[in-house]
């Protein structure tokens, strides 16, 4: 399927001079959304995975789904001050100065296989934040798959050392 029929570029969001790839086309056409998803979880190829760690927000649409295909189970990282239990964080940049991510301190085991999902890759700060939180508690990050990839941003570069899947490159 060509997915990239699903994208849409829409100007200046969500400031002047971005150009942001919506994908909530591809997420309401039934078809397009269940291909995505399958060929999602195609891209991991047999790997063992324990947990599933989506990223607030879209990262919140793929990941419980592939979850369920792997039989893992999903866990959120969400932004600052938003989960209830106990947690740690991590700083990541923002385009102007940083926030942080949080995870529960109990969503991941020691020695648990991870895979990482989120909807873009753009400069690979979020994600590699994330890899970050995990390997604090414990976890092994197994991959980074996302749904899409800005390549001239070079994510990749900044996730060296983990193998990195997407679907739709740009
Ligand atoms: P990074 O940290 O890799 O620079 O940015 C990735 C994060 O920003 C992801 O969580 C993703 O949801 C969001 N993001 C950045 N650019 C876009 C975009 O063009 N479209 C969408 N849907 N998300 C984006």
């Amino acid at each position: 399927m060509d997915f990239k029929k699903y994208v849409r570029d829409i100007p200046d969001f969500p400031e002047k001079g971005i150009s942001f790839k919506d994908i909530t086309p591809l997420l309401q056409d039934a078809n397009a959304l269940a291909s995505a998803a399958e060929a999602l979880f195609g891209l991991i190829k047999n790997k063992k995975v324990d947990k599933v760690v989506g990223m607030e927000s879209r990262g919140f649409f793929f990941a419980p789904l592939l979850a369920t295909r792997l039989n893992a189970g999903f866990v959120p990282v969400r932004k600052r001050g938003k989960l209830p239990h106990q947690i740690i964080s991590e700083p990541y940049a923002l385009e102007y100065g940083t926030d942080v991510l949080e995870i529960h301190v109990d969503s991941i085991l020691k020695g648990e296989k991870v895979l990482i999902h989120d909807d873009v890759l753009a400069t690979g700060g979020t994600a590699k934040a994330v890899c970050k939180l995990i390997e604090k508690l414990g976890g092994e990050v197994v991959q980074c798959n996302f749904l899409l990839e800005l390549e001239f941003l070079k994510g990749r570069d900044k996730l060296s050392g983990y193998p990195v899947e997407a679907l739709i490159r740009y």
